[in-house]
C-alpha cells in the first residue's frame, strides 16, 4: 500500500484545509519547532484508526480539534483523509471526522463504516495506527533507555509477535 495523500481540516494547529501530497522519495518534512510536524504523523494515525487520545497528545480525543488561537475561534469539527494506492485492487480513501459531542465516523470510499472496517483494511495491508513505522517522537531515545526486558517487548510488538505470547499464556492455562 502507498500512502498517496493526506488531506486535513480544523486537525490539532491545521485550522484550514491543508493538503499533503505524498509522492516517492518524500524522505522528511522540514520546519520549526511547533509548525506541526509531528501533528501530521498524528493526523496519519488518527485517520488509520488511533483511539488512544493520550498517544496523540491529548486528554480527550476532541482535544485533535483544532482548540482556536487569540485571533481565530475554535472549530467544531476536524477531519483527516487518506487516499492510498492498493496494488491490484482500487485506490482506498478514508475518512475520519469527530464533532464535539458526538464522537466519530468514518468512510470507506464515500460509504459509512465502522472503525472496525477501517483498521481491517488497514491491517489487510500490514499497516495502520499501530504499525511499528509510525515512530512517535522520543520512542527511539524510550528504546535505547528501556530495561532489555521492555525492548524485547518492544521488538516482539514490531515483529508481530506479542499477540502469539497472549495466545500461548491462554492455551497454557487451559
Ligand atoms: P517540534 O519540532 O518541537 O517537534 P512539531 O513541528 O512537531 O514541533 P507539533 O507538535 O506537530 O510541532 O505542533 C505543535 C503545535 O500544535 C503547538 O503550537 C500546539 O499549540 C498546536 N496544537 C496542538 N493541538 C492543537 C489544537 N487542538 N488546536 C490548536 N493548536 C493545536
Ligand atoms: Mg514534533
Amino acid at each position: 500500500m502507498q500512502i498517496k495523500r493526506l488531506r486535513l481540516t480544523g486537525f490539532k494547529s491545521f485550522v484550514d484545509p491543508a493538503d499533503l501530497r505524498i509522492e516517492p522519495g518524500l524522505t522528511g518534512i522540514v520546519g520549526p519547532n511547533g509548525c506541526g510536524k509531528s501533528n501530521l504523523l498524528e493526523a496519519l494515525r488518527w485517520v488509520m484508526g488511533e483511539t488512544s487520545a493520550k498517544s496523540l497528545r491529548g486528554a480527550g480525543m476532541e482535544d485533535v480539534i483544532f482548540a482556536g488561537t487569540a485571533t481565530r475561534p475554535a472549530r467544531d469539527f476536524a477531519e483527516v483523509s487518506v487516499l492510498a494506492d492498493q496494488p491490484g485492487d482500487e485506490e482506498l480513501e478514508v475518512v475520519r471526522r469527530i464533532e464535539r459531542g458526538a464522537g466519530s465516523a468514518y468512510r470507506i470510499n464515500g460509504r459509512d463504516v465502522r472503525a472496525k472496517d477501517v483498521g481491517l483494511a488497514f491491517a489487510d495491508a500490514a499497516t495502520g495506527a499501530h504499525s511499528p513505522a509510525l515512530v512517535s517522537q522520543g520512542r527511539i531515545g524510550a528504546i535505547i533507555a528501556a530495561k532489555p526486558a521492555e525492548r524485547r517487548a518492544m521488538l516482539e510488538e514490531a515483529a508481530g509477535i506479542a499477540g502469539l505470547h497472549v495466545r500461548r499464556k491462554d492455551a497454557e492455562q487451559k
